[in-house]
C-alpha cells in the first residue's frame, strides 16, 4: 500500500503532460513515441504552455507538496495516519520533482514556482546522450531493475507481513 501511494505521488506531475500527448499526439505515440511529437509548437503544448503545461508547472515545482508536508507536520496529521499513507504520497511527490531538477539540461521547470521562475540547467539529461542520457538510462534502468529484483524476492522468498498476519 505504501509503496502504490509513494509510486502514484511520484507519478502524478507527468499526469498533465501524459494526457496531453494522448490529446496532441493519440495512438502514434505508442508506434513513434517522441519522434511523433514533431514539431516545437506541440511540444511546448505539451509540457509548458496551455492548460497542460500550466498543470505541469505546478505540479512540478517543489512548493505546493512542500507545502503539504509542512502543513502535515504543523496540524500533526501524522497522528490520524497512521500507516503514513498521505506522508508517502507526498514524498513521492517531491521525490519526482528532485529527481527532475536533478536531470533536466534545457526544459527545466521552475523549482520554486509560483515564488520564482529560476531554473537550473543540470549537467545531466535524463534522455539526451549529449549529456549523459544514455549513462543515466543505464543507471536508471538498473536501479528499477534491482528494485523488481528486490520486491519480487520479498514476495518469494520472506513472503509477505500478510503471511503472518502482520506479526513478524
Ligand atoms: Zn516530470
Amino acid at each position: 500500500m505504501v509503496l502504490a501511494v509513494s509510486v502514484t505521488g511520484a507519478v502524478l506531475p507527468d499526469l498533465p503532460s501524459f494526457v496531453a500527448t494522448s490529446y496532441f499526439v493519440g495512438a502514434d505515440f505508442l508506434w513513434d513515441g517522441w519522434s511523433a511529437m514533431y514539431s516545437e509548437e506541440m511540444l511546448d503544448a505539451i509540457y509548458f504552455t496551455g492548460p497542460f503545461g500550466g498543470a505541469g508547472s505546478i505540479l512540478h515545482s517543489a512548493v505546493p507538496p512542500g507545502l503539504l508536508v509542512i502543513l502535515y507536520g504543523m496540524l500533526r496529521l501524522g497522528r490520524r495516519d497512521t500507516r503514513k499513507i498521505v506522508l508517502w504520497f507526498l514524498l513521492g511527490w517531491v521525490g519526482h520533482t528532485i529527481a527532475d531538477f536533478l536531470t533536466h539540461v534545457d526544459d527545466a521547470r521552475p523549482l520554486f514556482w509560483p515564488i520564482t521562475d529560476w531554473t537550473w540547467s543540470s549537467p545531466v539529461s535524463y534522455y539526451n546522450p549529449r549529456y549523459y542520457g544514455r549513462e543515466f538510462w543505464l543507471a536508471e534502468h538498473g536501479l528499477m531493475l534491482l528494485t523488481i529484483l528486490w520486491l519480487l524476492k520479498g514476495k518469494v522468498v520472506g513472503g509477505t507481513d500478510r503471511d503472518t498476519g502482520g506479526k513478524l
